[in-house]
């Protein structure tokens, strides 16, 4: 591992994942700075806190987890590699340093952008910017009235996610609402909807 490379850090925190295949699972979150996208409907804070080498952000990590984590050796604590984009800074000595403290490391990217191959699981959430990844585990795509087929003939995953872009909203009117997306997914059933249930909890 480099102790001299710096990774900049928007949080690290614990909490559940509210969205896709491990909704409602406890994971620690690594929310990286920096994006290369700007999408007109990112709500996510992914300005730059403080900068961290890996041994601090295994450290940081651990030091989340609840004491009884221990208590079962075959249990894999999940981590979500979040941002901004974690392909821009995530790296083999970051993967390596997280693998050995037991993580099952999971990845939240826009798919511009190569991962490591160490990565245990790979969410693609497609924005307007094409894609590079042709093999993920979980296509996970902001659903706004948009061509979503293309993204399923093209990229190959285990689960295929559609998520509304506004649950605030059920107005026809909307082309992002869950309405819309509900119907979608009825008439298009190689889909599954995916909510953002850390919003409807009020959860970070
Ligand atoms: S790719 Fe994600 S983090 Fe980056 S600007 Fe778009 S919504 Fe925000």
């Amino acid at each position: 591992m480099s102790e001299t490379k710096q990774y900049h850090i928007n949080d690290i925190f614990y909490s559940l994942q509210g969205e896709g295949f491990y909704t409602g699972t406890p994971a620690v979150f690594v929310r990286f700075a920096g994006c290369n996208l700007r999408c007109d409907f990112c709500d996510t804070d992914f300005s730059l806190k403080e900068t961290l080498t890996a041994g601090q952000i295994v450290s940081r990590t651990l030091s989340l987890l609840p004491d009884t984590t221990s208590s079962s050796a075959s249990y894999r604590p999940l981590l979500v590699l979040t941002g901004g984009e974690p392909a821009l800074q995530a790296d083999d000595s970051l993967l390596d340093s997280l693998h050995k403290a037991g993580f099952y490391i999971t990845a939240e990217t826009n798919g511009t952008h190569p991962l490591p191959e160490a990565i245990d699981w790979i969410t693609c959430s497609p924005k307007y910017a094409p894609v590079i990844l042709k093999r993920v585990n979980e296509l996970k795509v902001v659903y706004r009235g948009q061509d979503v087929e293309s993204y399923y003939q093209h990229i190959e995953a285990r689960h295929y996610f559609l998520q509304p872009c506004d649950l605030s909203s059920v107005s026809n009117d909307n082309p992002t609402t869950l309405r819309d997306t509900l119907g979608y997914i009825l008439l298009h059933p190689h889909w599954r909807l995916s909510l953002q249930t850390h919003k409807l909890l009020h959860i970070p």
